[in-house]
Order: C-alpha cells, then structure tokens, then sequence
C-alpha cells in the first residue's frame, strides 16, 4: 500500500523545520504547465516555483542538457576552468548587456555578492570603511543577514537585530525621499525593477532614470535586482532594458536555472575592475559545470523556442483578462505589473481565494495579504490563461 498524501504531511510537520505554512498537498511530478500531487490530481500552475519554471515542467530539451552533463562533470573547484561556465557566462553577458558575471547558487547569495561589490568598490575610492547603502521600503532581496538588511519589510528583520549597518530605506518611485536619504558616504542604492514579494510594484521609468542620473553624478553604483523579473518575464530578457537605462551591478537567479539552483551578479567592467579581487570572495558550488549546463540550456531555448516573444503575445490577453475581473468584483481593487508578472489587488486578504483555487485545481499564490500574485510558466498559452480565468472567477463568485 503506498503511503498516502496525509501522511507525508504529518511526517513533514515532524521532521522539516515550521518556516513555511504550507498549502496542504504534495506536489509528485510536472508536465508542461501542470503539475500533479501524490494522488494524481492535476493542477494548472500559475506560480511556476514562484517565478523559477520558466520553461515549465519536464521540457525534454532542458532534461537531456542537464542528464548528459551528469555523465560528463558535476563538479569541479572553481580553481580550476569548466566549459559550462564560460559558455554561460558568455551567454548571460549578451542577455543583460553587462561585462563580468559572478556565479552563485541562490538569489540571496547574489544580493550577498552585489553588496560586497559595492562596499569594496566605495572603500577602493576612499579608504574608509563607513559607507551607506540606500534601500526601498516593501523590498525583498532574500534572508541571508546582507539580503535582509536591505529588504524593507521591518517584521522580517526584527528578531534577527542588528543587521549589518548604514542602510537607509526609501520609497520606491518616490526620488525625493531617496534624495533625502544621499550623503557623500552613500555607495549603493538597491531596488527590484519591479518588486516582487513586495506587491508586484513596478518602478517607474521616470524614477529609475532620475535614480540612475544621480548615481552617476554621485558616482554610486546602482544595483538592480532582477531575481524575480529578469529572465524574460516582463517581456525583455531584464526588466530594466524596457527603461533604457543599465544598472552598475545586476542580480539574477530563480528561471536562470529554471529549476537548477543557480544565481548570479553581473557586473559593469567599471565596478568589476575597481571591485573584487581574487581572494575577496569565493564559493565551493556557485558556477559548477551542472549548475551551468543548465543555464546555457535555459539560454539557448529563450532563443530557439521564442520564450520572450511568447510572453510579449499572451502578456496583454492576461491582463484584459485580469481587468475583466476587476471590473466585475467591487472587492478587487487594482491590477499591476509587467508582462507575465501580474498582481490582482484585493480589499481583503486573499487566502481563502488561493485555498479555493487550490482545491479547484489552480495553483496561486499571494504577494503580501491582500494581493494574488500571477508568475506563470513563460510558455503559457491564451487558453490556459481561459481556462485559469474560469477557475478563479468560480472561486470569486462564491465569495
Ligand atoms: C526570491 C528573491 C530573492 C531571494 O532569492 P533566493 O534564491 O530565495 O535566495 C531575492 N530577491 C528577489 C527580488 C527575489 O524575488
């Protein structure tokens, strides 16, 4: 008798740490933009591992890249060179159009990265060791003690005090208030190109480009965190080359790998050849030859498979459709966001909807209490977004 989905719950209350609650099912294995639990039901994703299955589930291409460099190399130093590496780096370069690519194996280890980047480039300038970097309040850039410091949501840092110091926070397309906060000890300011677990805030082109003007004034870098809306969600390859502008420092991870835990910070070859130096930072795992398989995999189908230009064809019809809810519910407020990085904005917490949902075969999650977010695979078609649609307006009508 095979062991049912309940009790693989009770077992994981016993033995995983309760960081997360949890939505009550087990999730077994993922075709496309479905996924399927321990019974068999299926559910259409609208979540994609939060912003990471680009490609969606077991896309053949990408799980034979990943089963043949298993059998060639998992794993060297980074002592040593691997071909993976290099061709990745090379590939990412062209994507975002910066100059020298740090490997990581998460987000938060690349955010770890930028800031230590823009710490040493600041001391390199002057010698003193007291510089300040400006964040953005409703900001999430990862739990790791650096990444915290500079998420601007006090309830996650509060009982891991002190942070690591001089960060100030603004408000996110508000420049007067990142202008109050600039003084000439200011060597970074860090923000999402739109935020992410923040509420799917775009920031706006106006703000980025007065932002971008006074670093370069102030010769501050800017570091943009693309962890969530890089990697072709908003209908660009980075969410900041819709703006026109290029940050100094760029972090990237989630659908870098599409299910391989990887990252990266990008750097421009200012910062990168006044920055850090060998012996300055290092990883055991970041930029292995399997890590990097999978990101050249992920690279080269953006391009033979015309993900972004997928995502540029359905984004408008999810968002008309998005707004036809909107239309029809008084208790929904609002929707924003950029391209297949959507936020339905509720006068009222959302967990009922996305347990409903869930039950009914749709997998959705929140952006704070009150706000559904939408992230789906890049491959997503019209129909699933119908067939999503009809899902959710059910749950809505019950409400
Ligand atoms: C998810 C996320 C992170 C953290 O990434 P991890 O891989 O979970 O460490 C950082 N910044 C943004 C914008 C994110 O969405």
């Amino acid at each position: 008798m095979s062991i049912s989905m309940k009790e693989y719950i009770d077992e994981a209350e016993k033995s995983l740490l309760h960081t997360y609650n949890r939505y009550q099912i087990v999730l077994d294995k993922g075709d496309g933009v479905y996924l399927y639990d321990l019974e068999g039901k299926k559910y259409l994703d609208f979540v994609s591992g939060i912003a990471v299955f680009a490609l969606g589930y077991n896309y053949k291409d990408y799980n034979d890249a990943l089963k043949a460099q298993i059998d060639k190399l998992l794993h060297t130093s980074n002592y040593y060179y691997n071909v993976p590496a290099v061709e990745a780096a090379k590939k990412i370069k062209e994507a975002s159009g910066m100059d020298r690519v740090f490997f990581t194996n998460s987000g938060a280890e690349a955010v770890e990265g930028a800031l230590k980047a823009a710490r040493k480039y600041a001391y390199n300038k002057d010698g003193h060791t007291d510089h300040e970097i400006i964040a953005m309040n409703h900001s999430f850039h990862g739990r790791t003690f650096g990444a915290l410091s500079v998420t601007g949501n006090p309830h996650y840092r509060e009982a891991f005090e002190p942070m690591i110091g001089n960060i100030k926070f603004a408000d996110l397309n508000d420049f007067d208030s990142v202008l109050s906060c600039v003084t000439d000890k200011t060597c970074a300011i860090i923000m999402e190109t739109v935020q992410g677990e923040g509420g799917i805030y775009p920031a706006s082109e106006d703000f980025l480009k007065k932002v971008r003007a006074l670093c370069d004034e102030k010769d501050i870098l800017l570091i943009l965190d693309e962890i969530q809306c890089g990697m072709g969600r908003t209908g660009y390859m980075y969410a900041f080359q819709r703006y026109g502008i290029k940050p100094d420092i760029v972090t990237t991870a989630k659908a870098l790998g599409c299910g391989v835990p990887v990252g990266a910070f990008l750097l421009n070859e200012k910062v990168a050849q006044n920055s850090l130096v060998a012996g300055d930072h290092g990883t055991t795992y970041g930029g292995n030859p399997f890590a990097c398989a999978a990101i050249n995999k992920v690279l080269d189908l953006f391009k033979d498979d015309n993900i972004i230009e997928n995502v540029n064809l359905v984004a408008p019809y999810l968002e008309s459709r998005l707004d036809e809810l909107k239309d029809k519910y008084e208790f929904i407020t609002e929707r924003r966001g950029l391209g297949l990085m959507q936020g339905l904005v509720f006068n009222r917490p959302v967990g009922d909807v996305i347990n409903k949902a869930l039950s009914n075969g749709l997998i959705l999650i929140n952006a704070g209490a009150n706000i559904i977010r939408f992230v789906p695979p890049l491959i997503i078609t019209k129909e699933n977004i119908d067939d999503m649609i009809d899902i959710l307006d059910s749950c809505l009508r019950d409400l």
